[in-house]
């Protein structure tokens, strides 16, 4: 099976379901059961869950718990989370026991990833609403928007841009600043965005030095925007 994610739901569950073949769950469900789940977002490649501070962005500061889910086909050359990529090296894991573990923690919990959306996210949504708790997504929005969520951060990607529908819908747009060209990037979705939603522009954390003066400067001259740094790298926590 190759390494390489493509984009259908069919691939995505044919590499989900070899892993079942090799691990340990296979005698607990049906192949076609388990693909009928992971389509519905019962189960959700979990790469890995945390509790931290929101580094990034309008929620900089909060205490907040990190679902960070497997699945990313979008190959940013700079992704700081490129183990993330491969779905099916994550285990397939329940929503509901990720809600269990969430709920432990925090009130706010921020989905992210890889690329959240190439899974349908409604049922772990609705099950962290029911329980209370600020629902968040951090995505490149190349997929359509599944999910009910109090805030959506729009980080978009210039290998898969955004669907349409989401610059309705997006709280914040956060784009990373690699080099200068980004600049004319990060207006041309501003543009598309609703009234309401917040911009922020961040320097991507390899070329920080070089790119948080330029983005000083840009935003003091354009103040509709302002600066995110990945503050949790600077107080090194994850
Ligand atoms: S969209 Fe995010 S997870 Fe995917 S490659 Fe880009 S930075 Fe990495």
């Amino acid at each position: 099976m190759s390494c390489v994610l493509v984009s259908s739901i069919e691939n995505k569950v044919a590499k989900l379901w070899q892993r079942f073949y090799c691990g340990v769950s296979l005698h607990l469900m049906t192949k076609e059961a388990t693909a009928s789940r992971v389509e519905l977002g019962e189960l959700l490649p979990l790469m890995e869950e945390f509790y931290t501070i929101q580094g990034e962005g309008a929620h900089t500061g909060t205490p907040a718990y990190f679902i960070r889910v497997g699945g990313c086909d979008v190959g940013c050359h700079w992704c700081d989370v490129k183990e993330s990529w491969d779905a099916a090296i994550h285990p397939p894991t329940e929503a509901a026991a990720i809600v269990a573990n969430a709920k432990k923690y925090s009130k706010t919990i921020v989905i992210t990833g890889g690329e959240p959306l190439m899974w349908d996210m409604n049922h772990l949504t609705s099950m962290l609403k029911a329980e209370g708790l600020n629902v968040h997504i951090e995505t490149s929005g190349a997929y359509e928007l599944s999910g009910h969520w109090d805030w959506i951060c729009l980080s978009p990607k210039k290998r898969m841009l955004p669907k349409p529908r989401i610059y309705d819908e997006a709280h914040e747009l956060k784009v990373i600043i690699y080099n200068k060209n980004d600049f004319a990037f990060a207006e041309e979705h501003a543009s598309k965005v609703n009234g309401k939603c917040e911009l922020f522009l961040q320097p991507e954390w390899s070329v920080r030095e070089k790119m948080t003066p330029l983005i000083v400067d840009y935003v003091m001259a354009n103040p509709k925007w302002k600066v995110s740094l990945q503050t949790h790298k600077y107080l090194n926590i994850p």
